[in-house]
């Protein structure tokens, strides 16, 4: 294991009764890491999270934190901060008192306690607000506290579990961003928990796409939307159009394909090791940004007729649904492009993409 690694998840599975919550998942995260375990409702992110915490037991496999086994030593021995959707803060006390509790169940001198708080506040942002009751703050605000009392106590990891679902989009938005800064600045690993895409992608240095109990990919948030592995992960993170073809060609790092529509072969380059021998039917995701509506006497390599189902202004996107080769594909280009002139439903139209924008998935 690499000296970097400051929490391992060693095949960890969580059983109840018939049901498998996490399954087999590996994980290796870096100190210093924000990552985020991303994917729906049921899929065991939060079962993932109460493992590292100490709150639930592995059925099986092991959780190794900063080189050590930790699969029996109990929550309060582990040094791992949480932020849950539920903060739980004291309503009865203070800011400042609600983010030096930690620190006086530590026995942390007063002195120091209050040198400690006051910085923390001022990292949050709550500098002038720390002798407010919580209940007179907003929920942004006792967002920041619950941050703040997690963080005081210099936890080397901190967990985070869809600590940002109850607030409205636009303090969500403004709060992912100071997340990130304090994750920064405070150098601490985080792990947080979230089944919204974009917010995944917005704050993550990796994200680990789940779905039921497993990890389909685990890379940089870029590599997740550029190069799902996976029909599932293209289709998770951000909009696709999944084209099935045939392999009729097959090298180390590319494959050949036709496309039931088409006569001519078409090269994409494998970007992940899968398993597709020639004959093979296989999913290529494209983007709806990758594909094109062809302007007049545009020619696309990888090219087929449909008509124009429905066209969705979105001021700098247009968004266009066409029906092409028995399937329904989503375009979207920029609104300045000549090639969308003249888009009335029914019309004829051709589309296409660039294989090389393209990704086939698992
Ligand atoms: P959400 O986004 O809805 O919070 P999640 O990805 O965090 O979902 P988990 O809470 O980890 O999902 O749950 C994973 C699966 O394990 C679900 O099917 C859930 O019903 C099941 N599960 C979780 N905790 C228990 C439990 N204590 N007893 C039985 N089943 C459980």
């Amino acid at each position: 294991m690499s000296q970097d690694v400051i929490l391992s998840l060693q095949n960890v599975t969580r059983r109840y009764g018939a049901d498998t919550a996490v399954d087999r998942v590996s994980l290796d995260i870096q100190r210093g890491e924000f990552v985020t375990l991303l994917g729906p409702s049921g899929c065991g992110k939060t079962t993932i999270l109460r493992m590292v915490a100490g709150f639930v037991a592995p059925t099986e496999g092991d959780v190794i934190y900063d080189g050590r086994r930790i699969n029996d030593l109990p929550p309060y021995a582990r040094n791992i901060g949480l932020v849950f959707q539920n903060l739980a803060l004291f309503p009865h006390l203070n800011a400042f008192e609600n983010v030096a509790f930690g620190l006086r169940l530590a026995g942390v001198a007063a002195a120091e306690r209050h040198h400690r708080v006051s910085e923390m506040l001022a990292l949050v942002g709550l500098a002038s607000l720390g002798q407010r009751p919580v209940h007179q703050l907003s929920g942004g605000q006792r967002q920041r506290v619950a941050l703040a009392r997690s963080l005081v106590t210099r936890p080397s990891l901190l967990l985070l579990d869809e600590p940002l679902s109850a607030l409205d989009l636009k303090l969500r938005r403004q709060l992912q961003v100071e997340i990130k800064r304090i994750q920064q600045q405070t150098a601490t690993t985080f792990i947080f928990v979230t089944h919204d895409q974009e917010e995944a992608l917005t704050m993550s240095d990796r994200i680990a796409v789940m779905n039921r109990g497993r990890v389909e990919q685990f890379a940089a948030a870029r590599t997740i939307y550029q190069r799902p592995r996976t029909a599932f992960v293209a289709g998770f993170v951000g909009d696709t159009n999944l084209v099935p073809g045939i392999v009729t060609e097959r090298s180390a790092d590319h494959v050949c394909i036709r496309h039931g529509w088409s006569l001519m072969e078409h090269r994409y380059r494998l970007h992940h090791p899968i398993a597709c021998g020639v004959g093979a039917d296989i999913a290529v995701s494209v983007r709806p940004e990758c594909v094109r509506i062809a302007a007049p006497a545009e020619t696309l390599p990888c090219r087929l007729d449909g008509h124009i189902v429905q066209t969705e202004f979105g001021g700098p996107l247009v968004t266009t649904t066409v029906r092409a080769a028995g399937h329904t594909f989503t375009v979207r280009q920029t609104s300045g492009d000549p090639a969308l002139l003249n888009l009335a439903p029914g019309s004829l139209t051709q589309i296409g993409w660039d294989p090389a924008d393209a990704v086939i998935v698992e």
